[in-house]
Parts: structure tokens; C-alpha cells; sequence
């Protein structure tokens, strides 16, 4: 069981707002949120590496990490959906995996860094013993517009 369309267009969107804050503090504008199998949010981040000086705080990671103290089975998040903006990286995509996530929605395609189907698929890896399913292109888009904006700003231009 997996949370309906509209539920997870709705967390997509919530995302997206978490990742537009993540410039403020100047990182790149990438948002998470894992739902609960009823749809329910259980936890929400932005990227916060540069805020944080932290290489691992990627938005998929802090949330995962915030979820599983909500979920209520230990480390494992059964049954839950991650919603990201952008394609997983791979310690993301191997993140989700380790915490038995049941599904992966993403917005935009990463094909320098993506671990859902671009450069690697580390979620559908055959030779892991559990594969989350993937969904990407949900709100695409708004996702790849407010990534290009922001290193246009970057690269001043
Ligand atoms: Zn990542």
C-alpha cells in the first residue's frame, strides 16, 4: 500500500518549499518528505550540507533519520514513501533501500549524480534483497526550475 496520487503530489509540492528555504542559508535547493503507509507526513528536511558542514546531510537522509523516530518500528520505515525534488544520490538511494522504504517518488532527473535509474540504480539493484519502487518525473519541472535558478545565481550570471 502506498499513499494515492494526490497525496503524494501534495507532499511533492511540500518539497518543493522545503527546497526553495534550503537557498536561504545557501544550499541547493533540494526537499524531502517520507509519509507514513496512511499518507500521514512523518518527517520532512531540506538539504542542509552547507548549513550543517555536513557532506551526508542530504535532504533524503536528515528526513529518513527524523522518520524512523516517528514511524514506530525501529530503523525500518515499512510501508513508508520518500518524496524528494531530485533524483537520489548514491548514499540516498542506498539509504532508502537500508531503511526498507516501500517507494521512492522523485521530481527531477540528476544524470550527473542520480542513483534511481540515471547514472546508477541503486533502489532496483537486483542483487539487493530489498527494492523500493521508484517513480521519478513527479512535478519535474518545478524541481529543475528552481535547481537552474539557483546556479544560475551561483555562477552569478
Ligand atoms: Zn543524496
Amino acid at each position: 500500500m502506498s499513499p494515492p496520487d494526490d497525496v503524494v503530489d501534495a507532499a511533492m509540492g511540500r518539497a518543493l518549499g522545503l527546497a526553495a528555504a534550503a537557498q536561504e542559508w545557501g544550499d541547493t535547493p533540494i526537499g524531502a518528505v517520507v509519509l507514513g503507509p496512511d499518507g500521514a507526513v512523518l518527517a520532512e528536511a531540506a538539504n542542509e550540507r552547507e548549513k550543517r558542514g555536513d557532506p551526508t546531510a542530504h535532504a533524503e537522509v536528515l528526513a529518513l533519520r527524523a522518520a524512523a523516530g516517528v514511524h514506530g518500528d525501529g530503523w525500518r520505515l515499512t510501508g513508508a514513501t520518500l518524496v524528494v525534488t531530485l533524483e537520489p544520490c548514491t548514499m540516498c538511494a542506498g539509504a532508502s533501500v537500508l531503511a526498507r522504504v516501500e517507494r521512492v517518488v522523485y521530481g527531477a532527473d540528476d544524470p550527473k549524480a542520480g542513483a534511481a535509474g540515471s547514472l546508477w540504480d541503486v533502489v532496483r539493484d537486483r542483487r539487493l534483497n530489498h527494492r523500493p519502487q521508484v517513480t521519478g518525473g513527479v512535478r519535474a519541472e518545478e524541481s529543475a526550475t528552481l535547481l537552474r535558478a539557483f546556479f544560475r545565481r551561483k555562477r552569478g550570471l
